[in-house]
């Protein structure tokens, strides 16, 4: 989807990581979300844990939004107009209702529950999302990943897999990107990275194998789940730093949770996040900005019933450097 505020901020993500973190390795840090509308008369709202100011990415993953459970026949779903997107890929994961998916390479297709759709931007892409008619309740995450420098400029393209889930102590899970309990996905990622679904029985208590050089974060859809000794409410994402090679997440809740585990090595480099755009300076984001508003580069998304969004206006005051966040 697009990052529709209407004057968003230049956010400088990714600068040198303290792997260690200020409470040491086994620190929980507990993000809460902020609600951004995605627009129009009746704006469906989505709840953002990245980036923000104490904490821009989970490895690569630099980008978290989380919707839903949405009454579309209230709030009209999801309908974001042609938009583009470079230096990042996107992943949609649902948990239920139908977005259908066009873009610029000319891919055509529909994003359902437990099916991974990887859109790479690359140097240029451009794509609409629109929730289907016999949507009824709209309920998922949109997760962006940073491309590391020399993948950056990489070619459009656009995956689809639908993961085998796996059992394991309680828990149903899906492999979405990387390998977990025993699972992997067939994904080409362009650094190391997780992305799983978990769902887990009342009281359930699983304990995973993960890799200690990665990052990781749990976003709860729905339960209270606790995350290495710290409680996560709906919608709240936890973050461990490295040097664990064991999670353990506690169902502390009577019903079903499910949530979304992501993970990755630390992404080193410094990058600029601005609209749907993630460039390596200032100019790479004001050139992406014209080159969308002058037509060029992003390509054309056909069958889409309405104009392409335009991008907002650059902050006028001149960039400033984000204070390091892991
Ligand atoms: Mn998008």
């Amino acid at each position: 989807m697009s990052n529709l505020e209407r004057a968003p901020a230049e956010v400088r993500c990714g600068s040198p990581v303290d792997h260690e973190g200020p409470g040491g390795p086994s620190r929980v840090e507990v993000l809460a979300p902020r609600d951004v509308p995605l627009g129009g008369p009746r704006a469906m709202t989505v709840r953002r844990t990245l980036p923000q100011r104490s904490r821009s990415m989970i490895g690569a993953w630099c980008f978290t939004d989380h919707y839903g459970p949405d009454d579309v026949a209230a709030t009209g779903g999801m309908g974001v107009a042609p938009h583009p997107h470079t230096g990042l890929q996107t992943v949609s994961w649902l948990f239920s209702g139908e977005i259908e998916h066009r873009d610029s390479l000319g891919s055509h297709a529909y994003v359902r529950p437990g099916e991974l759709n990887l859109m790479t931007g690359g140097h240029g892409i451009s794509h609409s999302e629109v929730s289907t008619p016999r949507t009824t309740v709209l309920h998922g995450v949109q997760l962006w990943v940073a491309l590391p420098a020399e993948h950056r400029l990489a070619d459009r393209d656009f995956q689809h897999y639908v993961p085998e889930p796996v059992r394991a102590d309680g828990a149903v899970i899906s492999v979405f990107l990387g390998t977990l309990a025993g699972a992997s996905s067939p994904v080409r990622t362009f650094t190391p990275l997780l992305g799983a679904e978990v769902v887990l029985a009342p009281r359930a208590t699983l304990t995973l194998d993960v890799d200690p050089g990665f990052e990781h974060g749990l976003l709860v859809d729905q339960g209270d789940v606790c995350l290495a000794g710290a409680l996560l409410r709906p919608a709240e994402l936890g973050c461990v730093h490295p040097r664990s090679d064991t999670l353990t997440l506690v169902n502390e809740s009577d019903g079903t949770a499910r949530a979304v585990l992501l993970g990755g090595t630390p992404f080193e480099e410094e990058i600029i996040m601005w609209w749907n755009f993630i460039g390596r300076s200032h100019e790479d984001i004001v050139q992406a900005r014209e080159d969308w508003m002058s037509g060029t580069r992003f390509g054309v998304v056909h069958g889409y019933d309405g104009d392409p969004l335009p991008a907002p206006q650059l902050p006028t005051v001149p960039l400033k450097p984000r204070r390091r966040t892991r």
